[in-house]
């Protein structure tokens, strides 16, 4: 029988180190017994901060320091790149020829960045650009090390993969194409047992500029390609054992999750755990395909795996999740109500702008409270300021709350857990800020203050996920 297909992505902290690059070639090895492997590897741990710091400290220094400070970020970066491919890859002629590789894309990298210290100013066109070769270097290596220990392999970009996206650059979106242009650039190294290894996150437009899928956008590569490759399943290997039901930093009684359906997936990465990226989930539920979050140190656990189905375990709630770093904007006036459409022209002006508001909330007919990242908030104001104030009293930015989120399919038919969970908040003094309107099936998310959030979080794991 054939063998059927499976993406295996390796995240930046599985590329922090030469050994753990060995291991990402010994659970390939492995799964080539049982299945066609593609890998998708993100940069080396760090790299693409490194990328983003370089280019926002180099656009602020004065003219004479640019060449100096672009020939510093060369050198850091080949020593890390060169220390870590002498880890993994220990046959002479391979290596050489990987860091030959490295070597020409730093110089590339060298006068992008000196152009950017004169005339050029940064944009996300140019940020997409920059930030491409942290991927391109990395496959270079993982396809290096697995060359070395005799397995056939093929590094390719997002785009020589077949990714093509528009061009809404820090944030595109693939185009409809890519089924063709995946299948067309992949089957054949599929076929004769090359395993791909493919850049995530970076991809390009129809014109070839470089392009990248939003931070953490490697794991959505992966989904992509088990979706339109027709994939058995995508497998996004890291650092933990699998989805947990809470941050371990807050309640040590935290624990491995076994099943979870792709909607309770998704709002969990959405309010904050950091296990994946939260549009992954789309093409993978497109296709059916199960996802699989397990450890590189122990590849033969099965780790948390993401399906259709809602399991509803006897547990109803399955994980507790809190989101940091967020602000309520409270917009207040009378007129709004009267002004018909002046709602619907702030959302479009957020949307123009790329803001993502995570919660909506209407008290009355001329309140309407917003909750958005913190890093949006000066965003947002402007986008309600700007000439569409008419009717709007007042702005307020509310900072030091978070977003507690308790998820399980099972709180759907189940009654009294809102009540429960709303107990747990009153008895620890605190008031909720705000709820989520039409929240989904699979999770009631509420705002309190920062102070109490972690007391609640613990206080809601032990009641209903540790009894
Ligand atoms: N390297 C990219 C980032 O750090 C993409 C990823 O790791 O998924 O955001
Ligand atoms: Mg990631």
């Amino acid at each position: 029988m054939d063998k059927k297909i499976i993406v295996l992505k390796f995240g930046g902290f599985a590329l922090s180190t030469g050994e753990n690059i060995k291991k990402i070639c010994e659970i390939v090895k492995k799964e080539q017994e049982n299945h066609k492997v593609v890998v998708t590897v993100s940069a080396l741990y760090g790299v693409t901060d490194k990328l983003i710091e370089i280019s926002e400290k180099i656009s602020n220094l004065p003219a004479i320091a640019v060449e100096d400070a672009a020939k510093n970020f060369y050198e850091e970066i080949l020593v890390l790149h060169y220390s870590t491919a002498k880890e993994c890859i220990a046959d002479e002629k391979i290596l050489n020829a990987t860091m030959e590789k490295i070597k020409a894309m730093l110089e590339k990298l060298r006068i992008t960045l000196i152009g950017l210290g004169y005339p050029e100013e940064i944009n996300p066109k140019f940020m997409d650009f920059v930030m491409s070769f942290g991927e391109k270097m990395s496959i270079c290596i993982v396809s290096g090390a697995m060359k070395d220990m005799g397995i056939k392999t093929y590094p390719l970009t997002g785009y020589e993969a077949g990714i093509i996206t528009d061009s809404n650059f820090s944030h595109a979106r693939p185009l409809q194409a890519i089924n063709e242009t995946i299948n067309k650039n992949l089957m054949p190294l599929i076929e004769k047992d090359t395993v791909p290894v493919v850049a995530g996150f970076i991809a390009a437009d129809k014109k070839g500029t470089a392009t990248t899928l939003g931070r953490g956008g490697s794991d959505y590569t992966a989904a992509l390609l088990a979706k339109h490759l027709k994939a058995c399943e995508v497998q996004i290997i890291k650092d933990v054992e699998g989805v947990l039901s809470a941050d371990p930093k807050i309640t040590k009684n935290a624990k491995i999750i076994r099943r979870l359906s792709y909607a309770e997936a998704m709002d969990l990465a959405l309010f904050g755990a950091k296990v994946m990226y939260s549009r992954m989930i789309e093409p993978a539920m497109d296709a059916k395909i199960p996802v699989r979050v397990k450890s590189i140190f122990r590849p033969d656990d099965k780790g948390t795996v993401i399906v259709q189905k809602e399991e509803i375990i006897d547990k109803i709630v399955k994980a507790v999740t809190m989101m940091k770093d967020v602000s309520i904007i409270n917009i207040k006036g009378v007129g709004m109500a009267e002004t018909p459409g002046i709602i619907g022209k702030i959302f479009s002006e957020f949307g123009n702008r790329g803001i993502n508001i995570i919660m909506v909330s209407g008290s009355s007919e001329s309140n309407l409270s917003l909750m958005v990242k913190k890093s949006d908030v000066e965003n947002t104001v402007e986008a309600i300021t700007n000439g569409l104030n008419s009717g709007i009293r007042k702005i307020e930015v509310m900072d030091n709350v978070r977003i507690i989120a308790v998820i399980g399919a099972g709180m759907a038919g189940s009654k009294g857990v809102a009540a429960k969970i709303f107990k747990i908040v009153a008895d620890n003094d605190a008031s909720i800020i705000m709820i989520a309107q039409g929240s989904s099936e699979v999770n009631i998310s509420f705002v309190v203050e920062e102070k109490f959030s972690e007391n609640i979080v613990k206080a809601i794991h032990k009641e209903f996920v540790e009894k």
